[in-house]
């Protein structure tokens, strides 16, 4: 269901008239207000009246997670502290974590969007929704809350965790739709396999899934062991939460919030504008925003945009999946390989689980000339059967070697021994931390 037609079927030229006036307004607030943005347009030779076009935008200064750190944890803020009402945070891997606060109108308005996305991806007020997104200060858990109660969907606010509670009270009181990460959603079915319940025989018919990289193969994978639609939605602190962008049940690509969130794909090295289609990093400029409005942000999430209109009859930009943030990109031996590349090509093969682990040595920063790969095997198909499981390890680096033009090494390791995680899957790990 499209629930605010009025923006989101809205013509480009007008959708971008509304852009252009909102972003003049937030230039010209945050230059005034916000000492750092007023530095930086400064450094260069930027103001508010340079802003006339939607394409003058590629005048601003960029931002980046090290100016959260820096102006930690209010100097970002674009009102009075006394008119926040709610903090959220990232958890930020080292040093200080990003601060990020709401007032009631940025609540408010994230509460609209997050119904909107849910409503996107095929939720409506009949649904019973169970939250499994951690509650706290990750914007997970509020986020979809207030939005799901907006939409008048019946919200059961599980959190993640305590899974074996989470699967009675979804076989109880009805859930429709689950909300959580891929690797929970897969925790999920696990543990309920072995509570002897398997959850296609339950009314579950939707997983809203996201807050961190999975593969097409991946989706598949979890719709068919648990028996959903599984659509994917993405987010940041920084720029609100989840909620910047969602699948349509079309399922091909992500529409992007563009009445909130003004978006680019640039050349991660070169900071220039790509053209769409192009893949590259996505910068977030937040039309909306009150607390603390961001100017392009740079997300690191490598993407590509597709302004073609979509068969659902939404006019909004859709992103595709992201193959991974640019800090994760692995070089090895000079080929740069995403995490979540090495997950298609596992989950394309027969006889393998979807979890696994890349570990590397850091040493030299994200290169690695080993690429070592731990991949569980399928209950039924671990054996002492030496030759089964050697044709596998074969069948593995021969795919590997093939898709991403590197030689890895393969270690089959037995169901269920790989580390789970409740909220975000780490799936790269340094040899040290072994
Ligand atoms: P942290 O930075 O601590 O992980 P956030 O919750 O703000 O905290 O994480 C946002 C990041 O999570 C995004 O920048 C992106 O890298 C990742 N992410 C969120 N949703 C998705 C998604 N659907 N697909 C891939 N990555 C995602
Ligand atoms: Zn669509």
């Amino acid at each position: 269901m499209i629930r605010d037609p009025e923006h989101e079927t809205m013509p480009r030229p007008e959708l971008e008239k509304l852009q252009l006036e909102r972003l003049k307004v937030k230039v010209r607030e945050v230059y005034d207000r916000v000492p750092f943005y007023r530095r930086a347009f400064k450094e260069k030779g930027v103001t508010p009246d340079d802003i006339q076009t939607l394409a003058d935008l590629t005048k601003l200064p960029f931002t980046s997670k090290l100016d959260f750190r820096d102006n930690y944890p209010y100097g970002l803020m674009a009102v009075p502290l006394e008119q926040a009402v709610r903090i959220h945070s990232s958890s930020g891997t080292t040093g200080k974590p990003i601060i990020v606060p709401y007032t009631q109108g940025d609540v408010d308005t994230w509460a609209e969007v997050m119904a909107r996305t849910l409503a996107t991806a095929g939720t409506t007020k009949d649904d019973v929704l169970q939250n499994a997104y951690g509650y706290g200060l990750f914007t997970g858990g509020l986020g979809f809350h207030d939005g799901a109660e907006r939409l008048g969907a019946l919200v059961i606010p599980t959190s993640s965790g305590n899974t074996k509670r989470q699967i009675l009270l979804l076989q109880d009181l009805g859930t429709t739709v689950i909300t959580c990460t891929p690797s929970y959603a897969l925790i999920l079915h696990e543990t309920a396999r072995d509570m002897g319940i398997d959850l296609r025989d339950t009314r579950l018919r939707l997983g809203v899934l996201g807050a961190e990289p999975w593969s097409e193969q991946m989706r598949e994978d979890i719709e068919e062991r648990l028996g959903i639609m599984a659509i994917n939605v993405y987010g940041l602190t920084e720029v609100i939460g989840p909620g910047v962008s969602v699948e349509c049940p079309h399922k091909c690509g992500m529409h992007i919030a563009e009445d909130h969130f003004l978006v680019e794909a640039i050349d991660p090295e070169t900071g220039e504008q790509l053209p769409y289609g192009e893949a590259g990093e996505l910068v977030v400029t937040t039309l909306t925003k009150e607390a603390q409005p961001v100017i392009r942000f740079r997300t690191r999430d490598i993407i590509s945009l597709n302004p073609e209109p979509c068969e659902c009859g939404r006019t909004m930009v859709r992103m595709s999946r992201v193959t991974g943030r640019s800090d994760d990109m692995l070089i090895v031996r000079g080929v740069n390989v995403f995490p979540s590349q090495i997950e298609s090509v596992l989950l394309d093969v027969e006889g393998v689980e979807p979890h696994y682990l890349i570990v590397v040595d850091r040493q030299h920063a994200f290169k690695s000339d080993e690429l070592e790969i731990w991949v569980e095997v399928s209950e039924g198909v671990f054996s002492d059967e030496m030759q089964k499981m050697e044709g596998l390890e074969k069948r593995l680096r021969s795919e590997m070697d093939s898709v991403l033009g590197i030689a890895a090494r393969i270690k089959l390791v037995e169901p269920r021994t790989i580390e789970r995680t409740e909220g975000k899957a780490k799936r790269v790990i340094d040899r040290s931390e072994l």
